[in-house]
């Protein structure tokens, strides 16, 4: 009997399904990428290409995959990255400004280029000599016994037939591999638009003293305009402008009919917005750009036997707000290849008794489905926290105690934002974690609030009798305080 190689056929070339043709290609597959879109790095195609948002936060999850296909992928997209170290708020009508580090220890995301990043690793992907690309395909459907697909020519309207051993489906969040994939298996699916959408503008560069394009705010930060019910955020492009996304609900942008509209809602609520972006400018983006839709899909399981696998927004897409979707689309593919390693999956099938590729999917069913659970949660979770949490005091306390104690403690205390966006920690590890952290916080801050409490009044008692220093007894009750926590959680 001939070995003969495995084929994969991947369903998507966008930052996930190009990803995925690397580690294939690695691990000697034969690999075709399928993608319905044109080709976005040919001049001609770049204003037809309409993407899902102009730039992104790339951090550790999705750096780790990006360094683990051995092609220093990594460097490559950082190479034009700008590094944010925290979230810069615009606090109400004036926009004051506050900033709030990500980490104690100066950690960054990075905004980078969405085009740019998808155009790097399908030109990494075609470079291996064994992954081939094939664009303006789209698939219709895939028989999954059978390890066919049907796909039709975007230009010519043809049916055009393929064969693989494996599909794998990373297109996207209206997958069209999921749905042939629940055809065969008992899947659990869920799909929900949140009420809110999201709108994207600019802010061009200011000119500087010297005739160049300069920033027009600081650019090591994440911009957040909290609303309450509504948020504006600013990433940095290298270009020295800023990506703007709007995010409010839908009934909010269907008020908004013209330009009058327009202006009192920004002067109401982004005045300082209104001088970066540029009266006339803003007003032509606002009509001129689409306004996106927020879909959340949760499904389970991912794969049926050996023969298909869904990743990426295909298999959970997730609200923007964590800066995770692509990382951790990104972390699938790591987390594939890992399994398949583990499983030990050759590029050869070893017969007919050879299970290891589906014991492989099987594994990743089970052991990824809670940590996906978990980050489309946090996704979520994270919206509240951005648009309002940010401005509320007890949330800054509790930040604050958290960053002490994290220093005091950096193995037993680690905050939310740390756990998920600068470590490779499991999602649902993290979620976990940070809801037992809650508990021994709360303990913390009633602990602070005590000893705060108790030295004011024992100072009230001294001064009166021997005018001691308030400022030393306040110290003493407090280190007390942050001992005995540190005690508690170790
Ligand atoms: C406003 C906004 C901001 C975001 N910001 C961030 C962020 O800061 N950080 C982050 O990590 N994530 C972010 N995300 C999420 C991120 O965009 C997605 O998680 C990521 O793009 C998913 O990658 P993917 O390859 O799985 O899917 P997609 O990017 O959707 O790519 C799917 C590809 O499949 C192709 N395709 C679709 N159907 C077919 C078919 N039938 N046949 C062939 N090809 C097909 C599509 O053309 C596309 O190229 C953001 C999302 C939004 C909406």
């Amino acid at each position: 009997m001939t070995n003969k190689t495995r084929s994969v056929a991947i369903v998507g070339a966008g930052p996930v399904g190009a990803l995925m043709a690397v580690y294939f290609a690695n691990r000697g597959w034969n690999v075709h990428l399928y993608e319905t879109r044109p080709d976005m790095r040919l001049p001609e195609n770049k204003a037809k290409i309409q993407n899902r948002s102009i730039n992104l936060a790339l951090s550790v999850r999705g750096l780790t995959a990006l360094k683990g296909t051995g092609l220093a992928l990594d460097e490559l997209i950082m190479k034009s990255g700008l590094p944010m170290r925290g979230r810069m708020l615009h606090i109400g009508r004036e926009g004051q400004l506050v900033s709030q580090d990500y980490g104690v220890h100066g950690e960054c995301i990075n905004s980078v280029d969405r085009a740019k990043l998808n155009e790097d690793l399908i030109t990494a992907a075609e470079a291996l000599s064994n992954v081939h690309v094939s664009f303006n395909l789209a698939l219709k459907r895939a028989n999954l016994d059978k390890g066919t697909l049907e796909l039709e020519n975007k230009i010519t309207k043809e049916v055009v037939r393929a064969e693989a051993d494996l599909i794998v489906g990373c297109d996207g969040a209206y997958s069209a591999v999921r749905n042939s994939l629940m055809r065969y298996v008992r899947m659990d699916f869920e799909q929900e638009y949140i009420p809110h959408g999201y709108c994207e503008l600019s802010i061009p560069p200011k000119i500087g003293a010297d005739g160049k394009p300069e920033f027009a705010m600081d650019s090591q930060h994440l911009h957040i305009w909290p609303r309450h019910k509504f948020m504006m955020i600013a990433l940095p492009n290298p270009d020295k402008s800023f990506t703007v996304t709007l995010f409010m609900p839908f009934a909010n942008f269907e008020a908004i009919h013209n330009e009058q509209d327009l202006m009192a809602f920004f002067e109401e609520y982004f005045t300082d917005a209104v001088t970066l972006i540029g009266k006339d400018f803003l007003i032509k983006e606002y009509f001129k750009n689409p306004k996106g839709s927020l879909v959340m899909v949760k499904a389970n399981p991912y794969h049926y036997k050996d023969r298909c696998i869904i990743l990426g927004d295909a298999a959970h897409s997730m609200v923007p707000f964590y800066g995770q979707g692509m990382n951790c689309g990104f972390e699938d593919v790591r987390i594939l290849d890992s399994l398949l390693s583990e499983f030990n999956v050759k590029s050869t099938k070893q017969g007919d008794s050879d299970k290891s590729l589906e014991q492989a999917l099987q594994a990743y069913t089970d052991r990824r489905a809670k940590d996906l659970k978990a980050i489309c949660e946090l996704a979520l979770y994270n919206y509240t926290e951005m648009r309002h949490g940010v401005t509320s005091p007890v949330y800054l306390m509790r930040k604050k105690i958290e960053s002490w104690l994290h220093l005091l403690v950096p193995t037993r205390v680690i905050p939310l934002y740390t756990m998920v966006s600068f470590s490779n920690r499991p999602y649902s590890e993290a979620y976990g974690r940070h809801h037992r952290q809650g508990f021994w916080l709360g303990v913390a801050g009633a602990a602070v609030g005590l000893g705060t409490a108790a030295g004011l009044v024992l100072a009230g008692w001294k001064q009166r009798r021997q005018l001691r220093d308030v400022g030393e007894l306040f110290k003493a009750a407090f280190l007390n305080a942050a001992h005995s926590v540190q005690k508690l959680v170790q």
